[in-house]
């Protein structure tokens, strides 16, 4: 049975004395620790009325704190619903109340962001605090120290043990079901494609809310016998010193993050260090070349994936192909490029939709939470619809083109959004750019190409620069009509632009 307390109690006979995971600035946990700690935190959780199945909201950082809450809530059967630290307001309410918690453990300084909407939400019944003081409305989540271990069943690998929301890009968050197979198949991709064995150490710098940090990380780490270092969150300054001090071998990451950690200023000490692998989705072919000739990174592996399947492709160890997303990962995973519109496969080199079908074996299909139209919906004819358009080549790799409701119709040419943003992000002074489709203003005429902009702390930027570097650099037909300078753009609480939003503004006063 591939269920979390399984492995744990597993890895803790194996190897009890180990140190499982480490926090920078704070304590380690053993395996035996992590085992003995998280049959107490199912006793806490099911001493406050916590069913198996049931659902239990965490809004937690990085910290012991949070695995003790994922292992314990694992031990017992209840469901994690992870919740990004970064929710406010409506996005908040949303999950919390599309998740249907009786509880929610928060750390003490967003507690207030969840008691504002409270009155709001109609199962939620109380807080659970690190920390909380006697005489304070919330339960105190140290009192797991006191409880009596859970000695209750264990879950079966088709249960739900976590239900993680969608960024939003496209619209409503979306949670998704993930059963304890899931979770699992996640940690078998890394230790498969990352080739890990129980001496590597993972650098987790990402949060553990996501299915990046928490299941290709920390849990990847668990089921292959090795240790983690967990840092609070990322800083481009600190990685490689983090790396170096703590001795890890592996990292995955996201382009977003390893663009900040290339831009760092070179050091000579740049290459001291026992890294050996980093992933990243998308990785830009020239971050991919930095981290390999600059910091002697031997393996550099971009991936493609969701929270809702998985991580689909991957490319091989070895055989670099930068800017792709790599190949099918065919072990357990099915993936072809099909027309959006008819589900029929479109041949090699010609883009359509990214379409995957996990080769089911241990429960791990997941649907939307309490969104049963969208699971309909995006698992048409049992294969998930990604909304993201590619293109695969004969070789098998495949090149990530947009999001479909993003890519630009205009002048009889197909235009990536993605590509114009590449191209332009690589103009002096531009820190951020989103490029997306505004109605031309003639019926039954295409769109236009608009660009909005932010400059880069210090920096001034003209719309005729960006016009006239689109010119020099980009086809004509994939130049922008109208190009806005922006003080920042609206985002969801994963710091992915909303150009739906950006959209609504219109197209008054640009160039
Ligand atoms: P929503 O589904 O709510 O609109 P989202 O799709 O942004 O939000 P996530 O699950 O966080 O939510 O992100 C998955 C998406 O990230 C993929 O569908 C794809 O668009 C993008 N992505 C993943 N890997 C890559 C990659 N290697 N290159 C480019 N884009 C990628
Ligand atoms: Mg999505």
């Amino acid at each position: 049975r591939w269920v979390l307390p399984e492995v744990l109690a597993h890895q803790a006979a194996e190897r009890g004395a180990k140190t499982f995971v480490t926090m920078i600035g704070g304590e380690s946990l053993t395996y035996a620790e992590a085992q003995e700690q998280a049959g107490r935190v199912a006793g806490f959780f099911a001493g406050l009325g916590v069913k198996p199945g049931d659902t239990v909201a965490v809004m937690l950082p990085n910290g012991l704190d949070f695995v003790r809450v994922w292992l314990g809530l694992g031990r017992l059967g209840a469901v994690m619903v992870a919740l990004n630290t970064e929710l406010k307001g409506g996005f908040l309410e949303h999950q919390l109340e599309n998740a249907g918690a009786a509880l929610a453990v928060v750390d003490a300084v967003l507690a207030d962001r969840i008691t504002d909407i409270a009155p709001r939400l109609t199962a939620l019944r109380g807080l659970v605090v690190p920390g909380a003081a006697q005489g304070s409305p919330h339960t105190a989540l140290e009192g797991w120290r006191d409880a009596a271990p859970y000695d209750g069943p264990l879950p079966r690998a088709g249960d739900d043990a976590c239900i993680m929301y969608t960024s939003g890009t496209t619209g409503l968050s979306k949670g998704v079901l993930m059963p304890h197979g899931h979770g699992f198949l996640f940690g078998l991709g890394s230790i498969d494609n990352f080739a890990l064995t129980d001496e590597d150490r993972f650098y987790i710098c990402l949060p553990l809310f996501h299915a990046n940090g928490l299941y290709m990380q920390l849990y990847a780490a668990m089921i292959s016998g090795g240790s983690a270092v967990l840092r609070e969150r990322f800083s481009a300054s600190s990685w490689l010193d983090d790396i170096r001090r703590h001795g890890c071998t592996v990292t995955n990451s996201l382009g977003a993050v390893t663009a900040f950690v290339v831009a760092q200023p070179p050091r000579p000490d740049d290459r001291d260090h026992p890294l050996r692998l980093v992933g990243a989705a998308p990785n830009p072919a020239d971050t991919e070349r930095v981290l390999r000739e600059r910091f002697g990174v031997r393996d550099v592996i971009s991936l493609y994936g969701m929270t809702e399947v998985n991580i689909p492709l991957y490319a091989e160890m070895g055989k670099p192909r930068p800017g792709t997303c790599g190949k099918v990962y065919d072990r357990y995973f099915e993936v072809e490029i099909r027309d959006p519109q008819t589900d029929i496969p479109v041949p090699r080199g010609q883009v359509g939709e990214v379409m995957v079908r996990p080769k089911a074996a241990f429960g791990f299909l997941s649907g939307y939470h309490r969104m049963p139209d969208k699971t309909v919906e995006a698992w048409r004819n049992l294969w998930f619809h990604t909304g993201d358009a590619a293109v695969m080549d004969d070789e098998g790799y495949v090149t990530f083109v947009d999001r479909i409701k993003d890519c630009i119709r205009r002048r009889g040419e197909n235009v990536s959004s993605y590509e114009v943003e590449t191209v332009l992000s690589r103009l002096e002074g531009v820190a951020e750019v989103a490029a997306y489709a505004v109605p031309a203003g003639i019926p039954g005429a295409e769109d236009e190409i608009m660009v909005a902009l932010v400059a880069a702390p210090g920096a001034t930027l003209t719309p005729e620069a960006v016009a006239a570097f689109a010119e020099r650099e980009l086809p004509r037909y994939a130049q922008p009509r109208y190009i806005d300078i922006v003080d920042a753009f609206p985002k969801t609480p994963t710091a992915k632009v909303q150009k739906a939003k950006l959209r609504e503004r219109g197209v008054a006063d640009t160039t």
